[in-house]
């Protein structure tokens, strides 16, 4: 399955891509990210790497 670099806009096998939240203001938006645009991305602050969060973790404080 192709998706789209949000960045350059060539189509990358998904798993190639890496999802990154990229905040605008207060919004947040999920772009896919595609290796060779990483490295200018790592460099906007205003993209952040998208952590999924693991469903067993014993580090977790629960509220
Ligand atoms: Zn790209």
């Amino acid at each position: 399955m192709l998706e789209k670099c949000s960045t350059c806009s060539q189509s990358f096998p998904e798993e190639t891509l890496k999802r990154m939240v990229q905040i605008v203001g207060r919004k947040a938006y999920l772009n896919y990210i595609c290796p060779s645009c990483q490295s200018i991305v790592l460099h906007n602050p205003s993209y952040y790497y998208l952590i999924e969060p693991k469903t067993e973790n014993p580090n977790v404080e629960k509220r």
